[in-house]
Order: C-alpha cells, then structure tokens, then sequence
C-alpha cells in the first residue's frame, strides 16, 4: 500500500471501503499506529481502545462481505471527546472525580456511531467538565497543537481537534456549549461544526448547560464534516429538547458547494479592534473569494452581542453549579473521606470528594453560579442575563432577514502559547467571544480554515452562522469556500503543519 490511509479524507476512505480496495480492520490499524507514533507528544487521547475498535472493524468487515447495506461511514474510525459516555468505556470528563467510572449506557450519538460501523479509537482530552479554551484545564495534562507543541490546541475540545489535525483519525466528536468544536477547529486548521441546538441529541453527553450544550463533527473537510453530521444528527425521544424532523440536507449542500445568489452578513461586532491582523487579513480575503464565487456581502449590526460573554458567563456557571451537584460521592466515580473525621457525615464526605476531584476552574464556576442563583441575587443577575439572550437572540432574528448567513473569524487570535492565560481567566474566556453568541441563541455555527496568519504562520478561521434548523446554509457556503481556498493554497492546509514523526531537532540534545 503506497498511500497513507491517515491523510485520506473520510469520504475518501468510505469510497475505497465500500468498492473493497481497503478492509475497516487495516484502516483502522493505520490510524492505531499512527497514534502509537505521535500521540506521545500531542496528548490527544485519554483512553485508546485498541481491541475495542479493532473489533468494531472487524465486524463491519463481516457485515459488509456479507452483502450487509452499509451506511455512508460504515468501517471509517471516530474519536470521541471524554465527555461522552460509552459503554464499557472510561468517561472521566477530563476530571479526576470521574476517574475509573466506566458507564452502563451509551449516548444516544455513540449508539449511532456503533451502529453505523464506526469503529471508535477512544477517548479524547478535554479541559474539564467542557469549562476553557486549551485544554490545560484536564486534569490529565495539555493536548498539544500539532503546528507547534508548545501552543494549546483550542479548548475544551483540544483532544478531539489535535486528533483530527494530527492524523490520528480522520473523525472526531466535539461538543460546542461556547465555541468548543469551532474554537479548536480554527487553532489547528480543521473544521469544525456545532448544529442547532437540538439537532443531535444530548442524551449520555455529561452536561455543562444544558441550554447551550450541542454535539458536533470535528473534521478535516467540510464534506467530512456533513457526513457526520447526519449520522449523528436526527430525533431522540431520550432527550426532551431534540428537535422533531429530520437532519437538515447537510451532505447535499456540502456537495453542491454553491454561494450563488446567497448574502453573506459580516458581523460588525465580531471583528475589528481585538483581532489579530493576520486573523483579520485571511477573513478578509475569503469573503472576498466568497464574492467571486457569487455571493453577496452585507454588514449587519448586533449590538447585544457585545454584551454576549458577560451573559454567557452568567448563565453558564449558573446552570454548571446545577448539573454538577450530581458528583456527591454517592453516585459517580471518587469518594474521599475526609482526614482526621472519626465519623463523618454525607456532608463531609461529599466536601473532601469535591475539594480533591474538582480543579480550579470547575470550582471558580460553581461558585460563580451558586452565588448568582441564589436568593436576593437571582434577579440582579441570572433574570437580568436571561433578558440579555433574548436581545442576542433578537439580534439574530434581524440580522437574518438580511443576509443567509452570517460570518466572522472564529477567534480573535492564533493558537496561544502553553501556559500563557493560564492565570488570567477573564483573558482565557476572550477566546469565545465570536463563538457564544450562538450557543445563547441557539443557532448553528462552523468553522473551517482561512490560512495561516503571517505574523506567526499558524493557522485562523472563518466562523459561518445560519438560522436555527438551516444547518444546511453552513455546509453550502463552507464547502464553496474550502474549494476555492483549496485552489489558492494548491492543497490541504494542513500539508504544511510540521512532520511529528521527524527526528527532534538539534536544540533538544
Ligand atoms: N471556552 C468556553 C468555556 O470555557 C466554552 C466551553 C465549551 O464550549 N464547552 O465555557
């Protein structure tokens, strides 16, 4: 075999699987081994499950030489971010509470996955509980950016991210509650999409809030990325909020690749002062090449989106302290007694567990939402941001009488360095900024590729944002542009990251 199975696209590889030129079992090794070569310097994964998937690969084989009707991605592997559960399979959430907790069930978007023939790599590295931007908030250590290992791989997705840009697997599974698939998609050069809210189900993802959490694909491609998109996506009568239709026609759109006759809206808000130049300068020219290829571009004014973050980390926190009440040391994972208590109460037990199994920022967030939920506070606070997302959701409203979508970068910079907003969360939440406003209303977003910026040559991103269920619009315009980018770079932007496999340079000696 001349070609490397790991830098074939996953609709690539559905092809060669289905006309039998590749078995599931040798392309699923290939991505084994690959991980086995690099994942000692990214840190993408948490769990592999090696026997597992390979077992999964071989069943999909069986089926498929029986004659089985497969589907689209029947034998192509998945990652999937430790936030989900999975039966048999370790779900730790990034935190220590939830170490050795193995669950009874799976997500209703894993069962999918298996069912479809997906066999599933492992688990992926998230900060925890989903709360940051760089995954330095697990409790396992950093992911790395495969563009430069000393940079952070976006958050709380960085796991799933490093993954697909390191050729770990070609697919990965995200979750997005303020940015978390498209954040990280934007610092390592892959694509990322979170649907409606509603539109994949939440049932078995471990909750942050409930009212902004939404699964997603993480991708290199936006094709790969729609494939995906309606495995996963669809009703669920476990989850009270799925929506009742069917998956938007996301794979057609993604294939027809046209922006014709479309209006763009750019974001005034979302741009401009507090973003990189060299952020600036690739937004800049893909809506330009989004013109060429016959799209019209309007500015369009959402002035409640400024106070979007402040909303976010209202409700947010509040509807965090909430879900993670659950982690008592009765029910999931560690119990801690504590020291020197002859004869401790629930109460005890349940202080120490929580002191030693939460790190800071998942313990900076309880408190930030106990104490906005509480009596005398509530109103000040948490009824006021309710109000606020309304005015954002508004926004939107307005925005997309005007234009069919709307766009905007991704983030505000690169890929920062290890450590560099560690201290400071206030600039570590400033990631967000382009990214919440979606999840407050609901919306569906993606990011892909726009280039490498020239101040540092690491990668940005586009944010696209369509009207709720037209998830559809995303793929569209995502796809017209990654062809006409492809053209323009003469490939994959991600054939320029560096060769993890090469010797380390002289300077390690
Ligand atoms: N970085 C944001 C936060 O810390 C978004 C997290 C997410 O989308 N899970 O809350």
């Amino acid at each position: 075999m001349t070609t490397d199975l790991t830098r074939l696209s996953a609709a690539e590889l559905a092809e060669l699987l289905a006309t039998r030129e590749i078995s599931s079992v040798e392309l699923t090794r290939a991505h084994l081994d690959r991980t086995a070569a690099v994942d000692g310097v990214v840190h993408s994964y948490l769990h592999v499950d090696t026997d597992g998937a390979l077992a999964q690969a071989r069943a999909v084989d069986e089926r498929r030489a029986a004659g089985a009707e497969l589907g689209p991605l029947a034998g192509v592997p998945i990652a999937v971010k430790d936030v989900m559960a999975t039966k048999g399979l370790p779900t730790t959430c990034g935190s220590r509470i939830l170490e050795g907790w193995v669950p009874p069930y799976d997500a209703t978007l894993v069962r999918k996955l298996r069912e479809a023939g997906l066999p599933i790599l492992g688990k992926t590295n998230m900060d925890e509980f989903a709360m940051g931007s760089s995954t330095e908030h697990s409790a396992y250590g950093p992911s790395h950016n495969p563009w430069d290992l000393d940079r952070i791989p976006g958050g709380s997705g960085g796991g799933s991210s490093s993954a697909v840009a390191s050729f770990q697997t070609p697919l990965a599974i995200g979750t997005d509650t303020g940015g978390s698939i498209r954040q990280p998609a934007a610092v390592t050069g892959t694509v990322g999409a979170k649907p409606t809210y509603g539109g994949v189900s939440r049932y078995g993802l471990v909750a942050l809030a409930s009212s902004l959490d939404q699964a997603g694909p993480c991708t290199r491609t936006v094709l790969d990325a729609a494939l995906l998109h309606s495995v996963i996506g669809g009703h669920d009568p476990l989850d009270s909020t799925s929506i009742d239709a069917p998956v938007p026609p996301v794979v057609g759109a993604a294939r027809r690749a046209d922006v014709s006759g479309m209006t763009i809206g750019v974001v005034r808000q979302l741009g401009g002062e507090g973003y990189q130049a060299g952020v600036r300068a690739r937004f800049d020219e893909s809506v330009q090449l989004l013109v060429d290829g016959g799209a019209k571009v309007v500015e369009v004014d959402c002035p409640s989106f400024d106070f979007a973050l402040a909303t976010y980390y209202l409700i947010l926190p509040s509807e965090a302290s909430s879900n993670l009440a659950k982690f008592d040391a009765m029910r999931y994972g560690m119990r801690v007694l504590p020291v020197g208590v002859d004869d401790p109460s629930a109460e005890q037990v349940m202080a120490a567990t929580r002191d030693a199994g939460f790190g800071d920022e998942v313990k900076r967030r309880i408190i930030l939402g106990t104490y906005a939920l509480s009596s005398g506070y509530y109103e000040a606070y948490y009824g006021q941001a309710q109000k606020v997302r309304r005015l954002i959701a508004d926004d939107f409203t307005r925005a997309f009488e005007v234009a069919d979508v709307l766009v905007s970068p991704t983030a505000p910079t690169t890929a920062f360095r290890i450590g560099e907003k560690l201290d400071d969360p206030l600039a570590m939440y400033l990631n967000d900024i382009a990214t919440i406003p979606a999840n407050l209303a609901g919306v569906p977003g993606m990011s892909l590729p726009s280039g490498l910026a020239d101040e540092d040559g690491l990668p940005t991103g586009i944010q696209i944002l369509a009207p709720a269920t037209k998830d559809e619009r995303l793929y569209a315009v995502g796809s017209a542009l990654e062809r006409a980018l492809l053209e323009r770079w003469g490939g994959p932007l991600l054939d320029r990251a560096p060769d993890l496999t090469a010797p380390p340079a002289s300077k390690e000696a």
